[in-house]
């Protein structure tokens, strides 16, 4: 699974999960499950009533024993109407409390016996109601979109959910990741609309009643929990790897661009074939784009369902697509995750710390070293934002399961990964992979077989890595300091940790007298230790760390000298970006300007990017420096790298550069066009707002619309104050940056005491919408302290449509309750 909402905690002053440290309250030990009886086989008829958003379900589910005899079977089964429980045609006795279903098999089944119960049930999703957290609450499995065709901004879609344990809402099952099964799904539905499932599209009938029977099978058995049903009107577009289908459905709006987003998918497939050693095993492999899902993306063997955020159109393609990780990601599952699959969700990293480093390996397999360490770096920073240094990454204890869908299990884990990678080496991480996947392969994993694999590989003992990584918390703090003495011709390193508990780790020191340096690798074990190296001439940079893999806080004491010369001789994205910031704190020196100004011209865009944000051009005003930005915001071939430049010319104000802007109004890039706007209306207001008039496109200005709306909020435009009412959320609470929470909170103080209606209802609805999306947050409590607001504002007013108003946003807190 891919969580999108990870960055949201450090925005949501209170939002408290990721802060959260691990309840002293609740100290059960989450186990393996214990395997009574084993899943083989489950076969499923299902139909639809859309009207009371029910499945009508039956079910053959085969099992067998695991070690002992058995002469019952409990199954997971939430919120379900049991209509009848039999075997071989006789019915079983059974008692259902609403989850569990305890059938009395009526008799004795050894190791090796294989039975089939029959079911048949009603699965009412909107009944699930499951102990824990308020994300779990939300966890029904099957999900129906717009069932009766009411809202016309959406299609009807029916779609499912299944971790981590919501699959039983829609069918009888052990609902455990160290359960495996293969499947069959007969799936009734209208005609008009299309399905897709796990496994292959076996046959499809059409029925006399206007619906359509498609039969789908998978061979390959695979946890309970990635089980899928997507269906709504879709187009498919055809793609291939190998001789296996790769197919993408979509909606009909974004056809046109489904292979801009999704197409680089057969050579993911192949990179991670080749780099784990293991050729895909699956049938196919399908991505869908559903609407209001409630994760970014799953990774459903076979069938990912993805987030809507995934839909983009040709302005934005064209910055970038920002959905290709997650398309990795989901599809490295299909090795990690859903070949080999956690034995509980106290392993979790064994799922998706692999998901996570796959983005960045596939970063660097495609776009080079640099774009990779940039996702690295941010990766990082959540982790460090999040938190949560009291989480171990195998974490036995925590509150609800979803607790570990976090930045430990994610962000952590994947850089831990990173760090394994850098100390065992490229060939015997990918070695180490490749025999983890090969002895569990169709089975689960667990953090001590992948320690296992490793040491068997790479010859070395990793208990100490494992120990601290993977069964302890936290990462180091450091302090670097040098100690030059020109007597002793002798520099001293030291390594001061500041944290509570002392990591050990290795570490690589790179002394530079002349363009290539005396390498040094030293043990860091201690609290606080010191290194001490001969030199001929004074150093001129000393590289501690030089791999740049250690997850870890780092202060590093350099000079701007040494900063300059790291930013010329270093290698890596890490060593330019560090000189970067650096030097941007010593803006003034002549030498630190000059060099900020040689990174303008950085070959890696991210850095140049990094550059032009960090330089402060109205101090240094420095003709060359603006002759440069000037030159990126028309020319620089990558567009966000335009865009950027043109925002910082923006802040000049400067008259003579409204041709520039007006030259990139015409730009494809939604980026760049945004930024010529919101430049063009400081110094030439008039110029701008005859641009903004002239878009009447509805999907331009919706693609425009982080440029737009602050302008609609400045001038008070009536007509779009319900365009503008429904998109305050975003900049009110899912960004970092000051200046435009500022701007849409004064959009807020516009519409919220207004006598608008249609823009009042966007408001209320949009808070509802995050209210309860976010709960597990906190988001709630915060759109229910809006609403009442908003009331009061209402209530206080003159307005001859008062009563209408309050109405409105009486509803919308009814609807939080
Ligand atoms: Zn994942």
């Amino acid at each position: 699974m891919k969580l999108r909402i990870l960055s949201l905690f450090i925005v949501f002053g209170i939002m408290v999960s990721f802060g959260q440290e691990v309840s002293s309250i609740n100290k059960t030990y989450r186990s393996e499950n214990e395997k009574v009886n084993s899943l083989v086989h489950t076969k499923l008829d299902v139909k639809f009533d859309f009207e009371n958003q029910y499945l009508l379900g039956e079910a053959w589910i085969t099992l067998e024993p695991h070690f002992y005899n058995v002469q019952s079977l409990t199954l997971d089964a939430k919120a379900m109407l049991i209509h009848k429980v039999s075997r071989d045609g006789k019915d079983l006795k059974y008692e259902y409390d609403g989850s569990k279903l305890k059938i009395n098999l009526a008799n004795t089944y050894a190791k090796g016996d294989q039975y089939t119960v029959y079911i048949k049930y009603t699965a009412r999703p909107e009944e699930v109601e499951q102990e824990g957290s308020a994300a779990i609450n939300d966890a029904k499995g099957l999900y129906f979109i717009d069932p009766d065709g009411s809202d016309p901004d959406k299609p009807t879609q029916i779609w499912t959910q299944g971790e981590t344990e919501s699959s039983s809402c829609w069918f009888p099952t052990i609902d455990s990741p160290n359960q495996k099964t293969t499947q069959e799904i007969f799936i009734t539905v209208p005609s008009e609309y299309i399905t897709l499932s796990n496994g292959l599209l076996e046959k499809q009938t059409e029925n006399t009643d206007g619906t359509r029977t498609d039969y789908w099978k998978m061979d390959q058995k695979h946890a309970p929990y990635l089980f899928f049903m997507g269906i709504g009107d879709f187009v498919v577009i055809k793609d291939k790897w190998k001789d296996i289908e790769v197919d993408y459905y979509v909606e009909k709006e974004y056809e046109e661009y489904a292979m801009d987003i999704f197409g680089l998918t057969p050579e993911m497939i192949q990179f991670f074939s080749d780099y784990t050693g293991v050729e895909y095993v699956w049938q196919k492999y399908a991505q869908m784009v559903a609407r209001d899902y409630v994760s970014g993306a799953m990774e459903n063997t076979t069938a990912v369902l993805h987030g809507d955020m995934a839909y983009q159109k040709d302005g934005d393609l064209i910055d970038e697509n920002t959905w290709e990780t997650v398309i990795a990601h989901e599809l490295f599952h299909h090795w990690f995750g859903d070949l080999v699959t956690t034995e509980s969700w106290s392993n979790l990293t064994v799922n998706e710390s692999f998901a996570n480093y796959s983005e960045y390996l596939w970063l660097e397999y495609k776009y080079g070293k640099d774009a990779a360490d940039d996702h690295w770096v941010d990766e990082v920073q959540e982790y460090f934002n999040s938190g949560s240094e009291s989480k171990d990454l195998v974490r036995f204890y925590y509150e609800t399961r979803e607790d570990m869908f976090d930045a430990v299990s994610y962000n952590k884990g994947g850089a831990v990964l990173h760090m394994l990678r850098n100390y065992i080496g490229n060939d015997a991480f990918k070695a180490g992979l490749e025999l983890y996947l090969m002895e569990n392969l169709y089975g689960t994993g667990e953090a001590h077989k992948l320690r296992i694999a490793f040491e068997e590989v790479s010859g070395k003992d990793l208990n100490w890595f494992f120990n601290q990584w993977y069964f302890g918390n936290g990462h180091p703090k450091l302090d670097i300091s040098y100690i030059y003495s020109e007597d002793a011709n002798m520099v001293t390193v030291r390594v001061k940790q500041s944290q509570e508990n002392v990591f050990e780790f290795p570490l690589e020191i790179e002394v530079y007298e002349e363009e290539s340096p005396k390498v040094y690798n030293v043990w860091v074990s201690k609290k606080a230790e010191a290194f001490s190296f001969k030199f001929t001439n004074k150093p001129k940079w000393v590289n501690v760390g030089a791999s740049k893999t250690l997850l870890a806080e780092i202060t590093d004491n350099k000079s701007v000298e040494n900063y300059v010369f790291q930013y010329n001789h270093g290698k890596k994205y890490l060593d330019r970006r560090e000189a970067i910031v650096g030097l941007a704190a010593s803006q003034g020196d002549e030498l630190a300007n000059k060099t900020l100004m040689e990174a303008l011209n950085d070959p890696y865009y991210g850095l140049r990017i990094l550059a032009i944000d960090k330089i402060d051009i109205s101090k240094t005003n420095s003709k060359n420096v603006i002759k440069i930005v000037e030159k990126l915001a028309q020319k620089d071939n990558k567009t966000l790298v335009q865009a950027k430049a043109i925002a910082k010319l923006g802040i000049l104000e400067n008259p003579k550069y409204i041709a520039i802007f007006e030259q990139a109004l015409q730009s494809r890039s939604n980026s760049v066009k945004g930024n010529a706007l919101s430049s063009l209306y400081k110094i030439d207001k008039e110029a701008a707002m005859t641009y903004v008039n002239s878009i009447n496109d509805e999907n331009k200005i919706d693609e425009m619309k982080s440029a737009l709306i602050p302008i609609y909020i400045a001038v008070k435009n009536e007509a779009k104050m319900p365009f503008v009412a429904k998109n305050l959320i975003a900049g009110m609470f899912l960004t970092e940056d000051k200046e435009t929470q500022n701007i849409y909170k004064e959009g807020f103080q516009w519409v919220a005491p207004s006598d608008n209606e249609e823009a009042t209802q966007n408001l209320v609805d949009s808070f509802v919408a995050f209210g309860i999306r976010y709960k597990q947050y906190g988001a709630d409590k915060v759109t229910v302290r809006t609403l009442q607001q908003i009331l009061s504002l209402k209530k206080e007013s003159n307005f001859t449509n008062k009563d209408v108003l309050i109405k409105i946003v009486q509803d919308g807190l009814e609807e939080m309750n």
